[in-house]
């Protein structure tokens, strides 16, 4: 049964219950008043039916002593006059006769002692002298007419023999004869059936019922309707259309909750459209955090992009990543957004801001490997803020061997974001969230330094440590750029070593490989910190000098000579001597690119090995070259322009070993 059949019902018995439980109760109120009234309308139809005999009999009396006392002569007179008055309809004069015992006179019923019975005639009598005179009263129609309008009821002789009159039918009494009513009579009341008990009633009713069904179906219609609305705006709702909304008709129950509702779907709608804007701003940065980790190993922008995903993931105001710095043992800034305090400063100058591992909160998170979350009890060397968490960014546990357990991760460095929007404090959901990103940046961090130390690799020489060709192309091409662009000079130094063939063959390849090592430790310890070296291949190695013209060339190449020339090399107790022939030249001045300079340098070292090794010769200006003039070169001594170098080109060597 529906809501709205069950409240019509409810309704109907609630209104139609009492109605017809009252109507019974005056219906049978009023049957019983009517039933009274008509018992006390017959009681004063018979007490007036009586009155009106005994004033009959009365009025025979009199008129019978009338007759009786007056003379004889007018008694007949007297009789007529009486008679033609109507107080009586037949007045006798006859002998005295002894009275009957039956009360009557002459056989009618006699007013003084009635004896009843089926008389139409009632008489009353005098006695004078010998003479009883007799008035008698004939009960015909028009007695008893004149006896029913004055009871307002039906009256009848009660012998039915005595009367042509039909007994009517209704409420009716029997009245014994008794003295001054000497006559039975049926008093009848005409039935009286009350109209408003047998017509107005049921009609009543039925319009009570008529009008309470109606209200009924009105009131669980207008009950049900906002229902109806509701629910199928909660329907629109779940399946998700939140502009649904439903009208409210009046301000009641109803109303309230119909308006409660709107509100709700409204916030609803709100909510889902700040969770949709932060999701596509969180996708977003995700994107950006993907391709920014598929894509480049600069690891400050990959800390970068994780701290800005981070905080657009939790709401946070501001955020610092820390790395660890193992040397020194202290936390260094490297990415900051929205700090406040000392640690409001430009990126670039971030890593001078430096916290010792073990202080404040950040320290302690770097020491401990835990994270922690909280709001103030700050130290005040960390970014001032009134909430906080902070987790460790840790290097990914990767086994030494397969099967080996997982080692505890490595802590790398620290990543906090501080007060959220909203002034809430951080929830573990936002630890657990920036544990994740912490752990991207882990494997970023550990990815970035493994690609660096691969890239170093790549690019160093593993015997002696200096860099290899690769990087000294690569490094020569970039400083003859730079050289170019600041209108400064390069100064390009080839070494060989001079009979090293010798070497290897006397004290064995091992022997050789320890006097490489040994040779590179002297050229490193030879330079500046601006030159680098690089071993070119084989016994063959290459020094640039930035910011060198030929002059400053010609001394490292003498200083290094000398170096390698003065301490012969130990090997297993045996001393070795070894020494190195070297060719300087200059960009831009033996050569207009990186290629043309290194060829310069090669020749020279070419006339160094031809004029007799164990000194360096300067290459020929580039003019020179390239006008097809045999290449001289100059001789040790820096002072001499002019050289050596008749003989043959040397052949092109090779490059490696
Ligand atoms: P020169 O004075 O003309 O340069 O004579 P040299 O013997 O030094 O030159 P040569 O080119 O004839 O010989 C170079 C030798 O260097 C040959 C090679 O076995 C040796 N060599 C090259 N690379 C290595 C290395 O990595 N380790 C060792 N032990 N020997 C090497
Ligand atoms: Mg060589
Ligand atoms: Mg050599």
């Amino acid at each position: 049964m529906t809501l709205r059949g069950r409240l019509t019902t409810a309704f109907l018995v609630v209104v139609l219950g009492p109605v017809l439980l009252g109507s019974i109760f005056v219906a049978m109120t009023v049957a019983t008043v009517s039933r009274d009234r008509a018992a006390e309308r017959l009681d004063h139809a018979a007490a007036t039916v009586r009155t009106s005999m005994a004033a009959t009999c009365q009025q025979l009396q009199a008129a019978a002593d009338t007759v009786a006392t007056v003379p004889a002569a007018n008694r007949q007179d007297v009789v007529g006059r009486l008679i033609a008055r109507g107080l009586a309809t037949d007045i006798r004069i006859a002998g005295t006769a002894p009275r009957p015992d039956d009360g009557k006179i002459g056989g009618r019923p006699d007013c003084a002692s009635p004896t009843g019975g089926p008389m139409n005639v009632i008489a009353a009598r005098a006695v004078t002298g010998d003479l009883t005179i007799t008035a008698a009263q004939t009960i015909d129609e028009g007695f008893l007419a004149r006896l029913e309008a004055a009871a307002g009821a039906d009256v009848a002789v009660t012998a039915p023999e005595l009367t042509e009159r039909k007994q009517p039918s209704g409420e009716r009494r029997r009245m014994t004869p008794q003295p001054g009513q000497p006559l039975a009579l049926t008093v009848t009341l005409p039935p009286h059936r009350p109209i408003f008990l047998y017509a107005v009633l049921p009609a009543v009713v039925l319009a009570a019922a008529l009008a309470a069904v109606l209200v009924a179906r009105w009131l669980a219609h207008s009950t049900t309707r906002p229902l109806g609305e509701l629910a199928w705006a909660a329907g629109r709702v779940a399946e998700g259309d939140l502009d649904t909304r439903v009208p409210i008709p009046h301000p009641d129950e109803l109303g309230r909750l119909a308006a409660t509702f709107n509100r709700m779907t409204r916030e609803l709608q709100a909510y889902v459209q700040a969770l949709t804007a932060s999701r596509d701003q969180l996708r977003g940065h995700l994107a950006i955090l993907g391709e920014t980790l598929s894509s480049t190993h600069d690891l400050h922008r990959i800390l970068q992009v994780i701290l800005r995903t981070a905080l657009a993931a939790t709401g946070a105001r501001a955020g610092l990543v820390l790395l660890i710095d193992r040397p020194s043992g202290q936390l260094v800034a490297q990415c900051g957004v929205g700090l406040a305090g000392r640690w409001d400063v430009p990126e670039a100058e971030l890593p001078q801001q430096r916290l010792p591992i073990g202080e404040g909160v950040l320290g302690a998170v770097a020491a401990s490997g835990e994270p922690r979350r909280g709001q103030g009890e700050l130290a005040s060397s960390e970014p001032p803020c009134r909430t906080y968490v902070a987790v460790p960014i840790c290097a990914p546990g990767v086994p030494e061997e397969p099967g080996d357990p997982v080692p505890f991760p490595e802590t790398l460095g620290v990543l906090a974001l501080y007060d959220r929007v909203g002034g809430d404090s951080f929830d573990d959901s936002d630890l657990s969230t920036l544990r994740t990103f912490a752990g991207q940046a882990g494997v970023a961090v550990h990815n970035v330094r493994l690609h660096e130390e691969a890239q170093r690799l790549s690019l160093t020489d593993p015997l002696t440590g200096l860099w290899n060709y690769r990087y000294l192309r690569e490094s020569l091409r970039r400083e003859v750029e730079r050289a170019s662009r600041f209108g400064r000079m390069l100064a390009v130094l080839v070494l060989d070593l001079d009979h090293f063939k010798d070497v290897n063959d006397t004290y064995g390849h091992a022997a050789g490989d320890a006097v490489l090592g040994e040779f590179a430790r002297r050229i490193r310890v030879g330079l500046r910190e601006v030159d680098v070296a690089f071993r070119q291949g084989g016994e063959e190695f290459v020094v640039l000098l930035p910011e060198t013209d030929a002059y400053g060339g010609a001394i490292v190449a003498e200083r290094l000579g000398a170096a390698v020339r003065a301490q012969p090399v130990s090997i297993d107790g045996v001393q070795v001597p070894i020494s190195v022939s070297i060719g300087v030249a200059v960009f831009p001045e033996h050569g207009e690119n990186s290629l043309q300079v290194l060829a310069a340098a090669d020749r020279a070292l070419y006339a160094a090995k031809n004029a007799g090794r164990d000194t360096y010769r300067l290459a020929e200006p580039a003019d020179v070259t390239k006008s097809g003039v045999s290449p001289g070169d100059h001789d040790g001594d820096f002072d001499a322009t002019t050289a050596v170098p008749s003989g043959p080109r040397p052949p092109q060597r090779r490059r490696g070993r």
